[in-house]
């Protein structure tokens, strides 16, 4: 069996083939030169030097050795044959298997005429030494371009260090899509109480450069070399900028799979079960699109190998992934946490605590049933409420037989 991706979805799609008794030649290709590192303190407690390396580790070395595989670090698979029996891999070798876990995530998305010094997406742990060392350097002028997770989390931890940030937003509030209106408004004011200047409804124009870089960086021409020195808006404002941090969402890693026969589209193509079209196929994680829905979210990359690997095993879908989609994030010293899904025009209620002040645990509602549920600051009223959404959620969904 291969698994591709040695990142969370991978190493837990690994252990489960092993627990699940797959007993054969096990191997593990990963682009990344690291051993599987976990990405959410990225953003928060490494970036703000609470954590360090070791504490990212996905893995220890007596995990390593019961696994048994063949860690192929360092090398981008590059293709899948037609009939998903050979991996293809960027440094010209192949992997002949039985099976595949295609486990590669997502990638962060760029802005045109990004490539200036002082310029930065945050996804890998190479990106976030990078930032934390330019962080570590002085007080900074910080513009955050995105107000969605990476950019919630980074202002939080660039304020925490002591940094002036703006936040870029170009829809009238962040994490609409997410949370909805209501809650999102809440979510906003958390930026300004935590010292970040929160900018909403405008897009960005273009980055200027110093002028090593020729000045201004177009929008769709990359021009630049030297460093930042500021983010010009759409409606004409320039905010002065020493590092700017993109934070614009992320895209799925289904290039090296554009010669397969799988069916690809925003994500690889899986029914519930997270089987593709090839029965000795499965795709988990950020890169799935399991049951017509894509996932970016920590609990979804761990949740599905279990199901994944015994579809696979069994070479037809036996079992339907049955989750209810959870996240966390932590900004400006609150924990926000979210389970279900919401829908545009359902209704939402605050059912403990306040939105002003000391934490709420708010539900989401359509036609009296509960679809979602958020908290901040409530962590075990939420949990409660995220298991019974559970309950309901397996109640409803029929098994397969
Ligand atoms: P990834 O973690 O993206 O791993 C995919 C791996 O595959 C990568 O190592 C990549 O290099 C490798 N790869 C890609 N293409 C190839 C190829 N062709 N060949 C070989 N290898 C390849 N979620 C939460 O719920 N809560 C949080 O607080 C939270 N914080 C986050 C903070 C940050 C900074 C980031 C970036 C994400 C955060 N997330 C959080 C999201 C969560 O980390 C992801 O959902 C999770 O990492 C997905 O795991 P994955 O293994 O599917 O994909
Ligand atoms: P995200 O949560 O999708 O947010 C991206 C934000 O950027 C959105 O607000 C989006 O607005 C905005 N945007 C998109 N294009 C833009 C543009 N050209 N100019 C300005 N703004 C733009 O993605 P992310 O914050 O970059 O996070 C990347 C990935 O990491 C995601 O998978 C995320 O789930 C994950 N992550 C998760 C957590 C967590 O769960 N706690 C923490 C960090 C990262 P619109 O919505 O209006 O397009």
């Amino acid at each position: 069996m291969t698994v591709v991706g040695a990142s969370l979805s991978g190493v837990y799609a690994a252990r489960e083939l092993r627990a699940q008794g797959f007993d054969g030649r096990l191997v593990i290709v990963g682009e990344e030169p690291h051993h599987p590192y976990d990405r959410p303190p990225l953003s928060k407690d490494f970036l703000t030097g609470k954590a360090d390396e070791e504490q990212l580790a996905l893995t220890d070395s007596e995990e390593v050795a019961e696994l048994d595989a063949e860690w192929l670090l360092g090398v981008r698979a590059r293709g899948l044959d037609a009939r998903g029996r050979t991996v293809l891999l960027g440094d010209g070798r192949t992997v002949s298997t039985d099976g595949v876990v295609i486990a590669t995530g997502a990638s962060a998305r760029r802005l045109p005429g990004d490539a200036l010094t002082g310029v930065h997406t945050l996804r890998t742990l190479d990106d976030a030494r990078a930032l934390r060392d330019e962080l570590s350097d002085g007080p900074r002028r910080v513009v955050v371009i995105g107000g969605g997770f990476i950019g919630a989390e980074t202002a939080s931890s660039c304020t925490a260090l002591g940094h002036d940030v703006t936040v870029v937003e170009a829809a009238p509030l962040p994490l609409v899509p997410q949370l909805g209106p209501e809650m999102a408004a809440v979510c906003a004011t958390l930026h300004r109480r935590g010292g970040a200047a929160l900018v909403t409804g405008t897009g960005v124009a273009r980055l200027h450069a110093g002028a090593g870089a020729g000045g201004v960086t177009g929008a769709t021409r990359v021009t630049g070399v030297g460093g930042v020195t500021g983010v010009e808006l759409s409606d004409g404002r320039l905010l002065p900028a020493d590092t700017v941090i993109v934070g614009i969402g992320a895209t799925p890693n289904t290039g090296w799979l554009a010669g397969s026969t799988l069916g690809l589209h925003d994500g690889v193509l899986c029914d519930d079960g997270c089987a593709t079209g090839l029965p000795q196929v499965v795709a988990v994680g950020d890169v799935a699109r399991v049951g017509g829905r894509r996932v970016e979210h920590w609990t979804s990359a761990t949740e599905q190998p279990r199901v994944a690997v015994r579809n696979l095993l069994a070479g037809r879908t036996v079992e339907p992934v049955r989750s209810v989609p959870y996240f966390w994030s932590d900004q400006y010293g609150a924990r926000i946490q979210f389970a279900g899904r919401r829908n545009d025009g359902d209704t939402v209620r605050v059912t403990e605590g306040a939105l002003a002040e000391g934490g709420f645990l708010a539900v989401y509602e359509r036609d009296g049933r509960a679809t979602a549920v958020l908290s901040v600051d409530r962590p075990r009223p939420f949990m409660r409420a995220r298991r019974a959404l559970m309950r309901t959620a397996s109640e409803a969904e029929p098994a397969v037989p």
